[in-house]
C-alpha cells in the first residue's frame, strides 16, 4: 500500500480552478492565438497601465537585489491615498495572499471560518488548507445574507470574509448593511472585507471602508491592484487594518512577497487616476451592453457591480459546459462555474467593445 501523504484537510482540498490561458486553448482548439477573446479571470482589458511598465522597466535594472521587505515608498503612497500610517498596511502578493495570510494569522486548526455560499472560491481554500472548519451561510439572491452570517457565528469562530463585490455572482451589500454587520460581531472575531472590485462602483455606492478601521479593530479590509489597476500578473495586492492584527499578519507573511518589479509598477499605477477612469468608463459601458443582449437573447443574469456578469445558459446541468465548450471552439473563453455549484451559469468578465461583441455573437450562435 502506498503511503498517504500530508494532513487530511490537504488532500481534501479542491485545486483551483483558473481561467483557461489562451495559449491553452489555442493548442487545444486550433486556433490562432490573435483571433482568441479571453473574458475569463475578470483581468483589466486595456492590460497594464503605460505609467507601470515604464516604472517596472526602470526598476528592472536592479533585480539581482532583493525587494525593500518593508515596501516603505508603496506603503507611503498607500498610506496618503487612504489616510492611515504605514503600520495599518499589510502588502500579499496579490490579495489572495493577503486572505491566506489573514486566515493562517488568526485560526488554528479545529477552529471556524464563516463565509457565504457562491463567494469567492479562495475563502474555502484559505480555510481548509490551515485544517480550520467552514461554516457556509445559504445566499439570497446569489449574494450575502449578513443576518444569517451573523448568527452562523459560534464559539469558535475566528474569522469571517465577505467579498464586496462578490465574485462569481457579483453581487453587492451596501454600506448600511455591512456597518450593521460590524456592530453585530463579536470584537475577538475578524471580519476580512474583500474589496478586489471596489473600483468599479459608482459613485453613489461608494462608501468610506477605510474609515471603519479606525472604528473596528477586528475589521481588515482587503484591496487589489489586479482588477481596475491593470496588474494581474504583477501579483500586488493589500489590506488596511488597525496595528495589532497588522502586525500579526505581517508577522507570518513571507518577508518579500511583493517582488521589485510588482512594488514599482503599483506605485506608478496608484498615482494613474486616468487609467483608473478609463478602466471604469469602460467597465460601465460593457456592463450596459452585456445586459441590452442578455435581454435581447432572454437570458436570466445576476445585476453585477463588479467587471463581470454571471449569466444563465440553460436550465439542464449540463447547459454552463455545454455553452462554455461551444464559445471555446469560437475562441471565446468565459468562465464556467460548476465548481461552485452554479453549473447552469457562465461568468464573463467585461472586456474592450469589440471583445465583448464577438462573446455576444458568439453566445448567440452557441445557444442556436
Ligand atoms: N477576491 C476576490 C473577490 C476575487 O475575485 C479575486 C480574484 N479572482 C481575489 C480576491 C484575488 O485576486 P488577486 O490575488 O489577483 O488580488
Amino acid at each position: 500500500m502506498s503511503h498517504q501523504y500530508g494532513p487530511d484537510y490537504v488532500r481534501a482540498l479542491a485545486p483551483y480552478q483558473a481561467g483557461k490561458p489562451i495559449a491553452e486553448v489555442a493548442r487545444e482548439f486550433g486556433l490562432d492565438e490573435a483571433n482568441i477573446v479571453k473574458l475569463a479571470s475578470n483581468e483589466n482589458p486595456f492590460g497594464m497601465p503605460e505609467s507601470s511598465q515604464r516604472a517596472m522597466a526602470k526598476a528592472a535594472a536592479d533585480l539581482g537585489r532583493y525587494p525593500d521587505a518593508n515596501a516603505f515608498e508603496l506603503k507611503q503612497v498607500l498610506s496618503k491615498r487612504y489616510d492611515v500610517p504605514s503600520d495599518w498596511i499589510t502588502l500579499g502578493n496579490g490579495s489572495n495572499d493577503i486572505l491566506e495570510i489573514a486566515a493562517k494569522a488568526f485560526v488554528q486548526k479545529g477552529e471556524s471560518i464563516v463565509y457565504s455560499q457562491y463567494s469567492f472560491a479562495v475563502y474555502a481554500l484559505a480555510t481548509q488548507g490551515i485544517g480550520a472548519r467552514a461554516i457556509v451561510t445559504p445566499a439570497v439572491d446569489y449574494g450575502h445574507d449578513l443576518d444569517a452570517m451573523a448568527e452562523a457565528i459560534e464559539a469558535d469562530t475566528r474569522l469571517v470574509f465577505i467579498a464586496n463585490p462578490n465574485n462569481p455572482t457579483g453581487t453587492f451589500l451596501s454600506a448600511d448593511k455591512i456597518e450593521a454587520f460590524l456592530e453585530k460581531v463579536p470584537p475577538h472575531v475578524i471580519v476580512v472585507l474583500d474589496e478586489a472590485y471596489n473600483e468599479f462602483l459608482s459613485a453613489e455606492n461608494q462608501y468610506e471602508s477605510t474609515a471603519w478601521v479606525r472604528k473596528y479593530p477586528n475589521l481588515i479590509v482587503s484591496r487589489t491592484l489586479s482588477k481596475a489597476y491593470g496588474l494581474a500578473g504583477l501579483r500586488v495586492g493589500f489590506a488596511i487594518a488597525q496595528p495589532v492584527p497588522t502586525d500579526l499578519m505581517n508577522r507570518v507573511r513571507q518577508p518579500f512577497n511583493v517582488n521589485s518589479l510588482a512594488q514599482a509598477a503599483a506605485i506608478a499605477a496608484l498615482d494613474d487616476r486616468e487609467f483608473l477612469e478609463k478602466s471604469a468608463k469602460n467597465n460601465a459601458e460593457g456592463y450596459r451592453r452585456f445586459v441590452q443582449a442578455f435581454e435581447e437573447l432572454g437570458l436570466q443574469y445576476v445585476p453585477s457591480y463588479g467587471n463581470f456578469v454571471l449569466v444563465k445558459v440553460g436550465d439542464d446541468d449540463q447547459a454552463g459546459a455545454r455553452v462554455n465548450l461551444a464559445l471555446l471552439k469560437q475562441g471565446v473563453i468565459v468562465r464556467p462555474v460548476g465548481n461552485y455549484g452554479l453549473p447552469q451559469w457562465l461568468r464573463v468578465s467585461i472586456g474592450l467593445p469589440h471583445e465583448n461583441e464577438r462573446f455576444i455573437e458568439a453566445l448567440r450562435k452557441a445557444l442556436g
